[in-house]
């Protein structure tokens, strides 16, 4: 067979990039397609959390830690609802990414908890994702791997059942193996309402975080889907909680000062829960929404303190919960204020006796310092008390990531409807449906995947040739 290169990757992001590299450090001729017109996608954009567990990062830091344990994590927190060879492997690998990209010049100050578990396993990319983005980009500069930018794939070359290349800007190109690292599809309204309706059901209020990187559009799914690769992963990926209060924007947490409460007028959740549950509890409230409550002396106090705001340390502190913001919103009718709190509930539909006792118990665990039902760690606890009192609508509109995509096996080969792999096609990254459960199990999930996966993808496609030679 005569080809151009030996392997073709389709979207120059974090997996792409990673898989580029790995893939040419094993010998292989490499060809880099981006649609956009620089390389980086969401990885670049993105806070550089990296999930890792059994770092040198964490050991210097006293963090005991094992791939074992970030094993039974992701499956527990999954209810076991997502494939445990694929989550070992993962968890396997992801301590080689974060010493990759320490040996490429990334720096870790912090390693946070960014799930539900005991142990930090967050790491912090000083810089961000866009230091991230940077060494990589640098490194294939650096090891003279061609790249064409401003070239979208469209279609899959197949000839008697293997992938033997791809078409792109009106031109067929040959390779020996091809690997998808296209993202997620966090900028398509339609393939939000296909693959992940829990977020759209949100409808015109819906943002991704994908949004500056314009092609994040689902193509590997269209590029996949055409020569038969199975989908998977229906309605799973990362919703974050919004009060929408500014457009387009983005933060992890909700503020420890509010109080949350569901049409019923019960909690449901310590109000500051990390993003591997809050989103997911919000949506499975009636109306799928809930109301963030506070009085007068909270929003004044409360909101001057913005350490919830950038817990993973990337610099960047929102503006969503500023006092200013707030009233400027009750102006404009979008947060409701009463003077009783019996008046809110009305106002907004929440049961107002459950309301009552809701925040008598709530008052009392404020004088005590401590949160006796939903256990919340807060600074401070504020009573709500002092009227006026506020209601603002919380929904979890915001997309994180998306998590339906390809599936593969655990050398990256993408598999087919009946689970066989399709000859010369792998993919990683967040165009993968097979990683991520029910749950996001962490800030870092996002790019660890796409390194890890990266990594394995380019390795093996790269071993591939060697067998096939
Ligand atoms: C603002 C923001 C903050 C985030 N913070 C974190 C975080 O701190 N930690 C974390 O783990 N995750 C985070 N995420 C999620 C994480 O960044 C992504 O899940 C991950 O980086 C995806 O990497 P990828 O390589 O799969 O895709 P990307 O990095 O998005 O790369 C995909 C590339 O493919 C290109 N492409 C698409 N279609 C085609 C086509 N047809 N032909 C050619 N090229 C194509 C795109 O233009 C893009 O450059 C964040 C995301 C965003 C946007």
């Amino acid at each position: 067979m005569s080809t151009d290169y030996d392997i073709i990757v389709v979207g120059g992001g974090g997996a792409g990039m990673t898989a580029a590299l790995f893939a040419q450090a094993a010998g292989a001729s490499v060809m880099l397609l981006e649609a956009d017109t620089k390389l980086g996608g969401a990885t670049r954009l993105s806070g550089g959390v990296v999930y890792a567990a059994g770092t040198s990062v964490q050991q210097a830091m006293g963090i005991t830690d094992s791939p074992q344990a970030m094993y039974d994590y992701i499956m527990t927190l999954n209810g076991w609802q997502t494939r445990p060879d694929i989550i070992r492997l993962f968890a396997e690998r992801s301590a080689a990414t974060v010493e990759w990209l320490v040996s490429l010049g990334a720096e870790y100050e912090w390693v946070v908890k960014s799930g539900v578990d005991t142990v930090p396993r967050g790491h912090c990319t000083v810089g961000a994702g866009d230091t991230i983005g940077r060494l990589l980009i640098n490194e294939v500069g650096a090891k003279g791997i061609e790249t064409a930018l401003g070239t979208r794939v469209d279609r899959l070359l197949v000839e008697d059942g293997r992938v033997v290349g791809v078409h792109a800007s009106g031109m067929d190109l040959r390779a020996k193996a091809v690997i998808i690292t296209t993202g997620g599809f966090g900028n398509s309204p339609g393939m939000r309402a296909r693959f992940f309706p829990s977020a759209a059901q949100h409808g015109d209020i819906v943002y991704s975080v994908h949004n500056d990187a314009p092609f994040i559009l689902g193509d590997g799914i269209k590029l996949g889907e055409a020569i038969g690769a199975q989908i998977t992963g229906h309605d799973t990926g990362l919703v974050l909680p919004s009060a929408g209060l500014v457009p387009n924007s983005v933060e992890a947490f909700l503020p420890p000062w509010c109080m949350l409460v569901n049409d019923e007028g019960r909690r449901f959740m310590p109000e500051n829960s990390p993003y591997a549950v809050s989103g997911y509890l919000i949506n499975e409230q009636s109306g799928a929404h809930a109301w963030a409550i506070f009085d007068e002396k909270t929003l004044v106090e409360g909101s001057a303190d913005k350490r919830f705001s950038d817990p993973y340390h990337t610099g960047e502190v929102s503006q969503t919960w500023d006092e200013d913001l707030i009233r400027k919103h009750v102006e404009s009718g979008k947060i409701r204020r009463a003077d009783t709190l019996e008046a809110l509930a009305d106002m907004v539909g929440i049961n107002r006796l459950a309301l009552s006792e809701t925040v008598a118990r709530y008052n009392s665990d404020a004088q005590d310092g401590v949160d006796s039902e939903w256990a919340k760690q807060a600074p401070k606890y504020f009573p709500i008390d002092a009227a006026p009192y506020f209601a603002v609508e919380v929904r979890a509109s915001v997309i994180g990531q998306t998590s339906a995509g390809l599936d593969i096996d655990t050398k990256g080969r993408v598999r087919d409807r009946n689970g066989v792999a399709i000859p010369g096609l792998y993919a990683a990254g967040e165009i993968l449906g097979c990683v991520q459960g029910n749950r996001y199990s962490g800030g870092g999930m996002g790019v660890g995947n796409a390194l890890t996966f990266g990594r394995l993808a380019g390795e093996e496609a790269a071993a591939s040739l060697r067998v096939n030679a």
